[in-house]
C-alpha cells in the first residue's frame, strides 16, 4: 500500500512510499533474529564503536534530517536543529559510551559457588514510535536496544518516516550488520500490531497514546507475553505557589512548557494550577510570552511554532476547544486555526482561564496548544488536584520556600518532578511516567534495563 506524505505547513505532496503492511514486517523481523546472535556475540566495546559512528553520521548529516524532520510533521526548523537532531546524536552517543562500562555482578554467596548475575539482551525488539519527536523517541529505543546487543525493528508513526529511514541507512554506513536494524514504515493497526502480536519479537518499546499502549499489552497477552515497556500520555500540572520567588521565570516556563513543538509534547504542562492571589498577574505574563509565539512558516528560522502534523490531529485540537468553550471555561487567549491563508494546520497559542478539573480539558490528553488555567487556595489542594488524573508523566512546582518544593516533589505522583523549572532533562536523566503514562524508563543509564534480563548462573565449585 502506497503512503502518501503531506507537508503539514503547505497541505502540499510531499512524498509517497510504500508501506510495510504485515508479510513485510514478518521478513522484518524474520531477518532481525537471524541477525541477533551474531550481533549479541559482537564485543561491548566493538558494538559501542558502531554506535559512536552512526552518531557522528547524525551530526553529519544534520541539517538534512533537521530538514526532513520540519517538512514530515511541521515543527519548527529552529527546534530541529537545535534540539531534535543534536539530542538524537547525543543519545546513540550516551549509550555508544555507556554500554563498554557497565559490568555485570558476582553475588556474595558462600565461597564454594560462584554466582554471577548476567544481564542478557532479549532478542528482537519492536520498537513502536509516534510523530511529535520522530527522530528523537526512535533514538531514545534503539540506541539503547542496539548498545545491550538487540536487534530492532523499528515503526515509526505514519505521519513522520522519513528521519527513520534515513536512520536506517547511515547505522548501515556506520558498519551496524545487515538485519539489526529494520524500518518498516506501514500503518499502526497492520505493521504495529504485527509487531505487537509477533511470536519471534521479545519485546515492545512503544511511545504514544495510552490508548494504544493499552492495546500493545493486550497484544502481549494474546501471544507470547513480550515485554512491554510503555511512554504514553500525560496531562501535566504545572503548579505555580504563592511563594514564587521569580513569577517572569515560571511564566515563560509555563507558556514554553505547553507551546513547545505546538504543544504536541506528552508531558506538556497543559494543567496550570495557580495560587488564586496571583492568578490574574502570572496570566498576564504568560500571555505576554504567549503573544511572541506566533504559528508561522516552520521553514522560517526565525518561527518558534510550527504546524499541526495533520488535519485529523487539528480537527482534535479544536474539538478540545470547543468542548472547553461548551464546559463553561472563559476563554482568555487565541483560540483558533489560523494561516488558512496558506495552507497548512495551524492552531494559535490557547489559554483557558475558570478550567474546573472535571472537564475534557483538563482530564484528557489534547496534544496541542492549549493551556487550561485553575487556580487553588493552598497546597494540599493543589497536590490533590494535581493528582487526580490517570496519568502521571511529569509535574512542576514553582515556590522559594523548600519545605514546600520537597513535601509536592515527594507527593506528586509523576515520573518526574521539576522544582522552578519546566521539562529541563538531559540525557543523563530517565524519563518515563506512573500510573497510565506508562512504565519502564528512556534516557540514562536505567533505560539499558529494560532491553535486558537478568541471568543468575550458579557455579558449584567445592570447598
Ligand atoms: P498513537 O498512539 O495512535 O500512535 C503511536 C504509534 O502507535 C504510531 O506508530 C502508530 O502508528 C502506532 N499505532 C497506532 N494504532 C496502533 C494499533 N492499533 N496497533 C499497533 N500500533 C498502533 O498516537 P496518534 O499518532 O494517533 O495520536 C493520537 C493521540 O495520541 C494524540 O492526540 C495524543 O493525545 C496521543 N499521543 C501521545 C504521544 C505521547 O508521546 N504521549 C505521542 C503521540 C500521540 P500510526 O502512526 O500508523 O497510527
Amino acid at each position: 500500500m502506497t503512503l502518501r506524505l503531506v507537508n503539514p505547513a503547505t497541505e502540499q505532496p510531499l512524498a509517497e512510499l510504500e508501506t510495510a503492511g504485515v508479510e513485510e514486517t514478518d521478513r522484518a523481523v524474520a531477518a532481525a533474529k537471524e541477525a541477533f546472535p551474531a550481533w549479541r556475540a559482537v564485543a561491548p566495546t566493538d558494538r559501542a564503536r558502531l554506535l559512536r559512528r552512526l552518531a557522528a553520521l547524525v551530526e553529519e548529516h544534520a541539517e538534512e534530517l533537521a530538514l526532513l524532520e520540519t517538512v514530515d510533521m511541521g515543527k519548527p526548523i529552529n527546534d530541529s536543529r537545535r534540539v531534535d537532531v543534536p539530542l538524537a546524536a547525543e543519545c546513540i552517543a550516551f549509550y555508544g559510551e555507556a554500554v563498554d562500562k557497565v559490568y555485570d555482578e558476582v553475588a556474595p554467596t558462600d565461597p564454594s559457588s560462584v554466582v554471577m548475575i548476567v544481564r542478557e539482551p532479549l532478542g528482537v525488539i519492536g520498537a513502536v514510535v509516534p510523530w511529535n519527536f520522530p527522530l528523537l523517541m526512535a533514538s531514545w529505543k534503539v540506541a539503547p536496544a542496539l548498545a545491550t546487543g538487540n536487534s530492532v525493528v523499528l515503526k515509526p508513526a505514519e505521519q513522520s518516516p522519513l528521519t527513520a529511514l534515513r536512520l536506517a541507512e547511515l547505522a548501515s554506513e556506520a558498519g551496524i550488520p545487515d538485519g539489526v536494524l529494520q524500518v518498516v514504515p506501514g500503518f499502526g493497526e497492520t505493521a504495529g500490531q504485527a509487531l505487537g502480536r509477533h511470536p519471534e519479537v521479545d519485546m515492545i518499546a512503544f511511545t504514544g497514546s495510552t490508548e494504544v499502549g493499552k492495546l500493545f499489552l493486550r497484544y502481549s497477552g494474546e501471544s507470547n507475553m513480550k515485554r512491554v515497556a510503555l511512554e504514553c500520555g500525560g496531562k501535566s500540572p504545572h503548579i505555580v505557589t504563592a511563594e514564587c520567588g521569580d513569577l517572569d521565570a515560571a511564566a515563560t516556563a509555563v507558556a514554553w512548557g505547553v507551546f513547545y513543538n505546538q504543544g504536541e509534547v506528552c508531558n506538556a504542562g497543559s494543567r496550570l494550577l495557580v495560587h488564586r492571589s496571583l492568578k490574574d498577574e502570572l496570566l498576564e505574563r504568560v500571555v505576554k510570552v504567549s503573544e511572541r509565539i506566533r504559528p508561522g512558516d516552520p521553514l522560517d528560522p526565525q518561527t518558534r511554532m510550527g504546524a499541526i502534523v495533520d488535519e485529523t490531529q487539528l480537527d482534535r485540537v479544536l474539538g478540545y476547544i470547543d468542548s472547553g468553550r461548551e464546559e463553561g471555561a472563559a476563554l482568555h487567549l487565541g483560540g483558533a486555526r489560523v494561516r488558512e491563508e496558506t495552507g497548512g494546520y495551524y492552531v494559535e497559542p490557547t489559554i483557558f482561564d475558570a478550567v474546573s478539573n472535571e472537564m475534557r480539558i483538563a482530564r484528557e490528553e489534547i496534544f496541542g496548544p492549549v493551556l487550561s488555567t485553575i487556580s487553588f487556595d493552598d497546597l494540599d489542594e493543589a497536590i490533590a488536584v494535581a493528582n487526580d488524573t490517570v496519568y502521571g508523566l511529569s509535574a512542576a512546582i514553582w515556590t522559594d520556600d523548600l519545605s514546600t518544593a520537597h513535601r509536592a516533589a515527594r507527593a506528586l505522583r509523576a515520573g518526574v518532578v521539576w522544582v522552578n523549572a519546566f521539562d529541563k532533562g538531559d540525557i543523563t536523566s530517565p524519563f518515563g511516567g506512573f500510573k497510565q503514562s506508562g512504565f519502564g524508563r528512556d534516557k540514562s543509564i536505567h533505560a539499558l534495563e529494560k532491553f535486558t534480563d537478568l541471568k543468575a548462573i550458579w557455579i558449584e565449585v567445592g570447598s
